[in-house]
């Protein structure tokens, strides 16, 4: 594909565009030192403005006449990026049905998009001379400010970097002053240096592994250094953190890397300290709290090899590493694996590709493995270990039903749940109640014509609010304030329905006035530290209520709650979506395994109107793996996914006609297609999407199945080439989206 051509006469080049094609340009005078190779920046004049473009290959001929070619501007590489990266992006962007332009440009740090040069940044240490050491700060006179940054800087064994000591206040002129007198001195340092030479790898002994334990780890350990990937399929608490801990030491050891993919909500300040404590060698993190340098930072020392463990969210599944040697997706149910706009990528699954294209394990973890990953591993593709015994101090608590129909609801909770909770209570107990709607109400209606508050620009009602009080829509952000009257018939009744966590927490707040009730959710955590703030209130034991959203049912544990309260658990029940069950089997399973330790395993109530659901006793009385084998020998018979694949082309417009039309037309043509080339593919509809107003724009879908992968991506390969050079696409807006998760 890329030959050495120190020479090339044409190079092709992705720039960061929607449209799947590459462009070709002339080296122009500029020869790189090793010969043009791909994976190299480069400087372009792209349309009528200039870009940064990556060369993805050389050769000598192109579609167009050479007087046709502009040259590039300039090289900013020498060395071109990973030649494995590349291979990940050009897989990725071929597996999603995506521009490889903007592939690459996603994939990389933002400043490197932007065209900053690849080098590690430096930074300057500062600390204390022998001379400094031995003068006080008296000596400095009237230097006042001098002599304070003397005093600091005594207090930092190990010195403070520039950056640290101006955000105390402190000027570049002090320092230099401090420098002239020969009291401290400044050394440069990469902005993530490698560990010191001596240093070990752990910093703190690891645990004696239990029984299971032991089995998993050993099975792992046969698999270093050869594509084996691992379900690790173990209950909330049975130690599978302490499973990745000791794997990833053996692979340190191997003088590897390893990859560690955690959901958004589970990237915790408790999880990288549990990390950070277990090892002294460099540990990056990338997340979206970080701003561009450090992320060029920590992009650039895994790259170089001088990060050894990496831990991020979704989109840490495209840093390079120097020497690959696992890759852990923590979680791996978790929906925030896969991205849901532009290029729709799922990084568990792009960490099987990556993990086999590098040979070296990938373990899946999860107590809720997804449908897909227990299909792989019930099929023998993948090794599937469990650990069936919780670890630590905690057990698992039971699930009970509570049959709410007919009931008198309070903030959402029956007399039953309210008399459980007051038990707990008056045991000095934290007890957690689980509803998944924040706002007051889900939504606000007329008492006496029925009206109720839509959104406009939505299929889907408005969110009551109190705190400040006003009308939300959840799907598109509208805001309006509470009208005075009906809108429809002038009524002054109108009555929230329904209950959302402020509701909740207003009925517990006047049930128990002398317990402390803490709410977290989107609106009660917006701040940035407020969520670690609350979580270490509630692990000092003292008794309160916590009520919340999906944020309280990952990650965490709270050994001192012993009861759980599922406000409603219908909503998965009888959905359009045929994962709707699978998700909210995980959600529930999740919470409930937040409660309890060994003393008091506690309780689950999990409140429902269908009581005789069958999937709903199943997961209760046989719990989270039953039920999943039964849903996938539901999916077997239906031949959903993951026994057929799919793609989903959504369109959106806001012209309802055009969008109708245009979907016709093609899935008529593409049909056509498939019959003449006898491509095994279904394609179905267009139909309305579950919400087919959202934000003032129609959306509809198409959607192709079939039991292989090679038809289904021919045929939707057509599909963007049909619709790509249709004029009326310019009119509307439309995506693949494959192995699409939620519809
Ligand atoms: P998981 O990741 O499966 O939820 P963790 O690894 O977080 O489980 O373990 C749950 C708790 O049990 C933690 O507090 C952990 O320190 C403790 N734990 C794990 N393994 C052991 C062990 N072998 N011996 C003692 N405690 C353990
Ligand atoms: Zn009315
Ligand atoms: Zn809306």
């Amino acid at each position: 594909m890329q030959q050495p051509a120190t020479a090339a006469r044409i190079l092709e080049i992705a720039v960061p565009t929607p449209l799947r094609r590459t462009f070709d340009y002339l080296p122009g005078p500029h020869v790189p030192a090793n010969g043009w190779h791909a994976g190299m920046r480069v400087k372009i004049s792209f349309g009528h403005r200039d870009a940064v473009g990556i060369v993805v290959a050389t050769k000598s001929e192109s579609a167009l006449p050479a007087g046709k070619l502009k040259a590039i501007k300039d090289v900013i590489d020498q060395a071109p990026l990973p030649a494995d990266w590349l291979a990940l992006c050009r897989f990725t962007a071929r597996y999603y049905q995506h521009s490889l332009g903007d592939t690459l440009f996603q994939a990389l740090p933002v400043l490197l998009r932007q065209g900053r040069a690849l080098e590690a940044r430096t930074r300057e240490r500062w600390s204390l001379t022998a001379k400094g050491h031995a003068t006080t700060a008296d000596a400095l006179g009237r230097a006042y400010k001098q002599a304070e940054l003397l005093e600091m800087l005594r207090l930092h064994r190990r010195g403070m970097v520039s950056s640290a000591i101006t955000a105390q206040g402190f000027t570049r002129a002090q320092l230099d002053a401090l420098g002239a007198k020969g009291l401290i001195e400044g050394t440069v340092e990469q902005a993530i240096a490698p560990a010191r030479e001596h240093s070990d790898i752990l910093a703190e002994p690891s645990l004696t592994l239990n029984r299971e334990q032991t089995d998993a780890l050993a099975t792992l350990h046969t698999g270093l250094g050869t594509f084996f990937p691992t379900l690790l399929h173990g209950v909330t608490g049975s130690g599978k953190t302490e499973v990745y801990l000791q794997l990833i030491d053996a692979v340190l050891r191997r003088q590897q890397q390893a990859l560690v993919l955690i959901p958004e909500i589970g990237l915790t300040p408790q999880t990288l300290a549990r990390f950070e404590r277990r090892f002294s060698v460099p540990i990056v993190t990338l997340h979206s709290g970080m701003n561009d340098a450090e992320r060029l930072d920590a992009w650039e020392a895994a790259r170089a090899g001088r990060a050894r463990i990496i831990i991020g969210t979704r989109s840490a599944i495209f840093t390079p590493m120097a020497a690959p040697g696992v890759i852990i997706v923590d979680e791996e149910h978790d929906d925030s694996f896969k991205q849901q706009d532009g290029l729709r990528y799922h990084a568990r699954d792009l960490a099987l590709f990556r993990a086999q294209t590098h040979d070296v394990p990938v373990v899946l973890g999860s107590a809720t493995p997804s449908l897909t990953t227990l299909n792989h591993a019930r099929q023998g593709r993948y090794h599937h270990i469990h650990l069936r015994q919780r670890a630590g101090e905690s057990a698992q608590a039971a699930l009970e039903l509570l049959d709410v129909r007919a009931r008198p609801l309070e903030g959402g909770l029956c007399p039953q749940a309210l008399e459980a909770i007051s038990a707990q209570l008056e045991q000095k107990r934290q007890v957690l109640i689980f509803i998944n709607r924040r706002g007051y109400a889900p939504t606000l209606s007329c008492h006496q014509c029925g009206w109720l508050a839509e959104c406009p620009r939505c299929d889907a009602r408005l969110t009551l609010h109190r705190h400040p009080p006003q009308l939300i829509c959840h799907h598109c952000d509208y805001h309006t304030r509470l009208p005075d009257a009906c809108p429809s018939c002038a009524s002054a009744d109108l009555r929230p329905l329904g209950s959302g966590t402020e509701r909740a927490e207003d009925a517990l707040v006047s049930a128990f006035p002398e317990t402390p009730v803490i709410r977290v959710d989107r609106d009660s955590t917006r701040r940035k530290d407020a969520l670690a703030q609350t979580f270490e209130k509630i692990h000092k034991g003292e008794p309160c209520l916590l009520v919340g959203t999906q944020m309280l049912a990952k990650g965490h544990h709270f050994p001192h709650i012993t009861l759980v309260v599922v406000v409603n658990a219908d909503g998965g029940l009888y959905s359009a979506d045929f994962r709707a069950l699978e998700t909210s089997a995980q959600l529930l399973t999740q919470v409930a395994g937040r409660a309890g330790r060994a003393e008091h395993p506690g309780r689950v109530l999990i409140q429902t109107h269908h009581p005789d659901d069958q999937n709903l006793l199943c997961l209760v009385q046989e719990g989270y793996d039953t039920l999943a084998d039964n849903l996938l020998e539901e999916r077997r018979q239906a031949q959903l996914p993951p026994f057929r694949h799919m793609v989903l082309l959504r369109g959106e417009s806001a012209h309802l006609d055009l969008l109708t039309t245009v979907l016709e037309t093609v899935s008529q043509e593409l049909r056509a297609w498939l019959g003449e080339h006898a491509r095994p593919v279904d394609c179905l509809g267009p139909v309305p999407a579950p919400m087919e107003r959202r934000q003032g724009r129609y959306h509809m879908h198409l959607m192709l199945m079939s039991a292989h992968r090679a038809p289904l991506h021919d045929a939707a390969a057509w599909l963007a080439n049909a619709l790509e050079h249709r004029p009326e696409a310019r009119r509307f807006k439309w995506s693949l989206d494959v192995d699409p998760v939620g519809l």
